[in-house]
């Protein structure tokens, strides 16, 4: 196994990867690199730690743990817990939970702190996200007290409005910060995407009324002016309209203090690129973040 390049820049101790970058979160997607080899080259670059797919995980858990662990790195969080509700989740209430409690004990094993939650869109007989919103809160209130026993905090991400129907009826950080209020768990928050919210002024009054103990992930990539596909067509940091810097400054000064995510999505552009160089720009891209 190699180490940190001698020199590395310290401010990437506050860089993770998450494996989307390179394609990992799709079967046949990005060069296909094994576990050991994306641990490696972030290891290589100095990151500070990966988020890895529950795909790319299956039994293996506790062994790719050890391996972030021993390469001087954290695993930052686990993508992600199933849909709870809407067109795409499992076919009954049961299934859901049983899969959440899954992937609860996928993080525990992996020995990370943070399984990020995407809602899942307006289930099906209801209309508007209200019901579903209820709906929600219900069900991570079920699933906090086992992972609360794991170890393990439960990230709400809201999604940009776009994906409202099918994929997260959660839009906003002020409906996400509600939905804590409403469960009144403890080792429940929230993750903020810059991808998804970035274009709500409201962002960092929200994420000050989150507080420290309740941001549990912060997302980085761009939003390209000339998106083509809202899904697969995410822009690496710098080439697009997000304003990161305040972003990242509002992230901060809620007092945030994990490591930044990059979780570019990118079927057209990144992931038709070899790794090192998506890691390489990825590096250099949150360097001149400042
Ligand atoms: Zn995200």
């Amino acid at each position: 196994m190699t180490g940190p390049r001698h020199g590395a820049d310290a401010r990437l101790r506050g860089l993770a990867l998450n494996t989307a970058t390179l394609g990992h979160n799709l079967e046949g997607r990005g060069a296909g690199w094994p576990v050991e080899r994306v641990i490696d080259a972030c290891a290589a670059r100095g990151l500070g730690g990966i988020v890895f797919w529950r795909r790319e995980i299956g039994a293996r858990a506790a062994e790719i743990g050890e391996r972030v662990r021993g390469a001087g790195m954290e695993v930052t969080g686990l993508c992600r817990a199933p849909y709870l509700a809407g067109p795409l989740a499992l076919p009954s209430r049961d299934a859901i939970m049983d899969d959440f409690r899954a992937a609860i004990d996928m993080a525990a094993a992996l020995g990370t702190k943070v399984l990020t939650i995407v809602t899942g869109g307006v289930e099906p007989g209801t209309r508007g996200i209200a019901p579903t919103l209820e709906l929600i809160a219900d069900r991570v209130a079920e699933a906090a007290p086992l992972a609360a026993a794991c170890g393990v905090s439960l990230a709400l991400e809201p999604l940009h409005p776009v994906y409202a129907g099918d994929r997260a009826a959660l839009v906003t950080m002020r409906d996400a910060v509600d939905l804590c209020d409403r469960i009144g768990a403890p080792n429940v928050g929230v993750a903020c995407d810059v991808y998804h919210v970035w274009w709500d002024r409201t962002l960092p009054a929200e994420l000050a009324r989150a507080g420290c103990a309740r941001i549990l992930g912060f997302h980085l990539c761009d939003w390209l002016a000339d998106t083509r596909d809202v899904l697969l067509d995410r822009g690496m940091m710098g080439d697009g309209v997000a304003d990161l810097a305040a972003i990242g400054r509002a992230v901060r000064a809620a007092g945030f203090a994990g490591c930044a995510e990059v979780e570019v999505f990118s079927a057209r552009n990144w992931w038709l690129r070899p790794p090192d160089e998506v890691l390489d720009v990825m590096v250099e891209r949150f360097l001149a973040l400042g």
